[in-house]
């Protein structure tokens, strides 16, 4: 893998690159790109960028200042697996061209911030993070936005729990039961090759794979995992990860969705964030305090909790989130910790004798999260919490579903819709501006452009569940 700029003009010549693949990530969390002839690339691309006009991407420049430029990365250099001619990808952060500043609003910014924060204020040097991403693989999906009794329909791949209901008609051997998806072997699994192809393909794209296999959904979820990274570059491996996937169902025929709701009644998708601080080579997670945990670790989960409604503005930042987060599908509800309880909010993972794999699993995220943003995120939210020394809540580890009323309101829940968490953030933020990571005019942004892009368009819609309950009233 490349590391400077000159290794990747190397790379171009002795590979007979044609074309230069210029990545980089919007504001909602997608990978936009522009594809240049090798001519166009030299080694002052690598500080200045290249340039392009960004006033249509989603939520940045007003068109009377769209002139923007992308940096490429050289330590991001693979060849595209996807394109027909020899094409290198790099991923790219953005500059404003006429201050050679690094652009506020580029995700990929923010995190560089959050990582200088961290080190600055001296707590540690480095974050690793490691996302689990689950996903549903469909064969069809039809949707009508534009339609007042906005419909969709999904066919599932494996047929038979298609909307929670029982499909009529075709062969049902071989389908995973209700819940039954993880994880029987084939013929029951119909989509081994497919994840198998998709996990190789990812790891030609540099990303170190380690597994796949099917998830608890029938309908097709699955989950591939690849190692822990430092934080820009998990992030990174992650849409890498969403690219390969999608591309690779793409070639079956088949599409994938990485929504966290699409199917009522059975489980969503989370994207799980493992986490850990570093200083000097060393973790800074393990020591002597409740599941093994440093008193810094703590405390971290002390400003991951306290700040979890506003946090989750970042990490499930989309309508559907919310449908995810309800009790009896292995997604939290719940604002606590525990030490191995999948249904609290915060787990601490078994390490073994390993202290260096002490960390923290974050559930509640979603894979509509911006990586980029939601690492930032969550990581000034646990450097509040150790810098203003945040006892998390008593640790609880019976299962949380199962305790009674009064035991259970006595324990904060995650917010119910991306409203209210929204809301949260309108007056949490200073744990995101205080390190000068997040601007108070990217949060007065990100607000505004999901209440009027996505919560209000959802919000003035009648929906066909209100068919169903107010037609005949
Ligand atoms: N799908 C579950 C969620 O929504 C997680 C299932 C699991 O990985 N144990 O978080
Ligand atoms: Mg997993
Ligand atoms: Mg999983
Ligand atoms: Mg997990």
């Amino acid at each position: 893998m490349a590391q400077t700029a000159a290794e990747v003009l190397q790379m171009i010549k002795d590979q007979d690159i044609q074309m230069i693949d210029l990545k980089f990530i919007d504001l909602p969390g997608i990978w936009q790109h522009l594809t240049v002839h090798r001519s166009q690339i030299d080694e002052s691309s690598f500080t200045e960028g290249v340039a392009f006009d960004g006033s249509s991407i989603r939520g940045w420049k007003a068109i009377n200042e769209s002139d923007m430029s992308m940096v490429p990365d050289p330590t991001t250099a693979w060849i595209d697996p996807f394109m027909k001619e020899p094409t290198l990808s790099l991923v790219c952060s953005i500059k404003e061209p006429r201050t050679g500043e690094w652009y506020e609003r580029c995700p990929r910014v923010i995190a560089q911030k959050a990582l200088d924060y961290l080190k600055s204020s001296g707590i540690g040097d480095t974050a690793y993070f490691g996302p689990e991403a689950e996903f549903f693989i469909f064969d069809d999906v039809r949707y009508d936005t534009t339609s007042n009794s906005s419909y969709y329909h999904v066919d599932s791949v494996e047929g038979r729990w298609n909307t929670g209901r029982e499909e009529e008609g075709g062969n049902l051997g071989y389908k995973p039961n209700y819940k039954g998806g993880y994880f029987p072997v084939s013929p029951t699994d119909t989509s081994q090759d497919m994840r198998t192809e998709m996990l190789l393909t990812m790891a030609d794209c540099g990303v170190p794979i380690e597994k796949h296999h099917h998830e608890v959904a029938t309908g097709g979820q699955c989950e591939l995992g690849f190692k822990f990274g430092e934080m820009i570059e998990a992030a990174d491996w992650l849409m890498t990860y969403k690219y390969c996937i999608k591309n690779v169902a793409k070639k079956y025929g088949k599409t994938v969705t990485f929504m966290p709701k699409p199917l009522f009644e059975d489980n969503g998708s989370g994207m799980h964030t493992h986490q850990s601080i570093w200083k000097n080579g060393d973790t800074l997670m393990a020591g002597q305090r409740y599941a093994g945990l440093s008193e810094l670790a703590t405390y971290y989960i002390g400003g991951i909790l306290k700040h979890a409604p506003a946090l989750l503005a970042f990490t499930n930042p989309s309508t559907n989130s919310y449908k995810r987060l309800v009790p009896g599908f292995e997604a939290p509800v719940n604002l606590v910790y525990s030490n191995g309880n999948r249904s609290a909010a915060v787990r601490i993972p078994l390490s073994g004798d390993n202290p260096k794999a002490k960390r923290l699993e974050f559930r509640c995220p979603d894979p509509t999260a911006n990586p980029y943003l939601a690492f930032a995120a969550m990581l000034c939210a646990g450097i509040d919490g150790i810098k203003n020394k945040i006892e998390p809540p008593e640790p609880i580890d019976q299962d949380i579903y199962e305790l009674s009323p009064e035991e259970l309101a006595k324990i904060a829940s995650t917010p119910g819709s991306l409203k209210e968490a929204l809301s949260a953030l309108e007056n949490d933020h200073e744990f995101l501006t205080v390190g000068g990571v997040f601007t108070a005019d990217f949060i007065q942004n990100w607000i505004s452009y999901k209440l009027d892009t996505e919560v209000i368009p959802m919000d003035i819609r009648p929906h066909p569940y209100e068919l169903a309950l107010y037609y005949d009233c």
